[in-house]
């Protein structure tokens, strides 16, 4: 996979890029990392990059004409018939999930345009790019930390990236549900103790026991996660006795007191 992300702070990305999981999968040729400060695009002799907004009011925004010659630098000679996704960083785009994790990492070329100031030229959105992501419902000075964000989501899931010890498998929102709890040795750490079953060496156990902690863990914390879950009659049967348990909680017991 190549990724490009256009930038005018190239430096934010140079210990992201170049550490751990990233760093690794740059190494080995996985992924080609590269940025581009569209500054160096600017057509005028300042290399001015934005301007003030048509209509008056605050903030500066970005213009189009470095942004589009930046993309076009890129992808003008590529021969692949697949055409790169231009991904616009914006907090007004669609909200970024492992879903499309998953869909971006199927592709050959990414390209990042990471805003800054109050926004860029809507010619830029309407024109150039092909995708326009955010990465939650708050607003930040720019767009390079959601763009590392959306990389390392993506590169990770490249084959070859992740070795056996750590596996994108059973990751939370991978399977549909959060992923179940994990414990190390020692089996007792001050009072708290391992749960039996994991140190049973029973596997049918240790599964069920997974799935259960799964399917418990999403619905406490991620109810919403559970609608695109299929159930087996079994796992239904545990759902109604968490239920009941809970409701017996919560009823007010005789005396009053509860
Ligand atoms: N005025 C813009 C608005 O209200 O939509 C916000 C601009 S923000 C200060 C500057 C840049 O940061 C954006 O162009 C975008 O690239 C990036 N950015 C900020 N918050 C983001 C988010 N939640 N997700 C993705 N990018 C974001």
């Amino acid at each position: 996979m190549r990724i490009d992300v256009l930038t005018l702070f190239p430096a934010m990305f140079d210990g992201v890029f170049s550490s751990s999981i990233l760093g690794k999968a740059r190494d080995k040729g996985i992924v080609s990392l590269n940025t581009v400060n569209f500054r160096d695009y600017a057509n005028n002799k300042h290399n001015t990059v934005d301007d003030y907004p048509y209509g008056g009011g605050g903030g500066m925004v970005l213009k189009p004409e470095p942004i589009f010659s930046a993309v076009e630098g890129i992808t003008e000679g590529l021969t692949s018939d697949r055409k790169p996704r231009v991904i616009l960083m914006c907090p007004q785009g669609q909200n970024f999930n492992q879903k499309l994790a998953e869909s971006f990492a199927e592709e050959e070329h990414l390209i990042f345009i990471c805003g800054h100031y109050e926004g860029y030229d809507e010619r830029i959105r309407e024109h150039l790019v092909t995708d326009e992501l955010s990465i939650g419902d708050y607003v930040l000075t720019g767009g390079e930390l959601p763009a590392m964000v959306v990389i390392d989501s993506v590169v990770r899931l490249l084959p070859g990236v992740l070795g056996n010890e750590m596996s994108a498998v059973t990751d939370s929102f991978s399977t549909g549900l959060l992923e179940y709890p994990h414990y190390t040795r020692p089996a007792k750490f001050r009072d708290w103790e391992v749960p039996d079953v994991l140190i049973s060496g029973h596997h049918k156990n240790v599964d069920e026991w997974r799935r259960r902690q799964s399917l418990m863990r999403t619905w406490a914390k991620r109810p919403d996660l559970l609608e695109n879950v299929e159930l087996t009659p079994k796992e239904r049967k545990w759902f109604d006795e968490w239920r009941a348990s809970l409701e017996s909680k919560e009823a007010p017991s005789a005396d009053g007191k509860n």
